[in-house]
């Protein structure tokens, strides 16, 4: 089965899915959507409002603001693929439940196996979480992870800017960096494949990777301080068109 085919068949399963109490208050599931074959994939948290009306991941005014972000980045939505945790919209945008989060992330696996991204961009605590559990937002946004094979940024969800207008600039020059974090992907990823050094790398060729690994770890930098486990924190799901209380920090 090639990527494309898993895509489907994910959508398919996705529709009909009832493994958890999300399915009885959605209008649509949104499994997400964009190429089968990507270099950027964007998870958010779930479907808000809009998302459950139409089955599209991030067409509110978060996914109008994402648009935005991506150009700002050299990038179009045509480019990526969009998806999020939960794929059936929590009533009200509250936080989805670990329960919700647990039955609804094999889907996530299977894409992001699938479509194998060079770089991955978590949008908001809760894919942030999926990738890096310890980590707390506030000092993890704009930064890039290795996790498992794979480069992980974490940003802030594009709702939260909308929220916080304070935060449009940083969300703003995080995704500034996106261009670079997936060239230094690239040349990651054409050392493993060759087994070479090339000037993207340090001297010796990379030690095997942990579990988590720092892009700068990989560049000869410092690794940043260990972070204390996030707190319980408020709703920071897609926008809806009813005002949520917003905090993602
Ligand atoms: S949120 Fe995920 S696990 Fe729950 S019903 Fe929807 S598709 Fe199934």
């Amino acid at each position: 089965m090639d990527s494309a085919e898993v895509i489907n068949e994910v959508a398919g399963q996705v529709a009909v899915c009832q493994k958890c109490n999300l399915h009885l208050s959605r209008k649509n599931a949104v499994p997400g959507e964009g190429p089968a074959q990507v270099e950027l994939m964007f998870i958010g948290e779930g479907p808000g409002f809009y998302e459950n009306e139409q089955g599209r991941p991030f067409v509110g005014q978060a996914g109008k603001f994402l648009d935005e972000l991506l150009a700002s980045a050299g990038v179009t939505r045509a480019e990526v693929f969009i998806t999020n945790v939960v794929k059936c919209r929590p009533p009200g945008n509250r936080d989805p439940l670990p329960d919700e989060l647990s039955a609804c992330r094999g889907y996530l696996e299977r894409q992001i196996e699938a479509l194998n991204p060079t770089v991955i961009v978590t949008l908001g605590r809760y894919s942030m979480a999926h990738f890096l559990p310890n980590a707390k937002i506030s000092s993890a946004h704009g930064k890039a992870t290795w996790v498992n094979g794979r480069l992980v940024v974490a940003m802030y969800h594009p709702a939260a800017a909308l929220h916080q207008p304070s935060l449009k600039e940083t969300v703003l020059a995080d995704f500034s960096h996106l261009p670079e974090f997936i060239q230094q992907a690239k040349k990651v990823q054409q050392v493993r494949t060759s087994g070479k050094p090339s000037a993207a790398e340090p001297a010796a060729a990379p030690a095997p990777e942990p579990a988590q690994q720092s892009l700068l770890d990989l560049f000869g930098a410092p690794a940043p301080a260990p972070e204390a486990p996030p707190s319980p924190q408020p709703d920071d799901g897609d926008d809806d068109s009813t005002p949520v209380q917003l905090s993602l920090f």
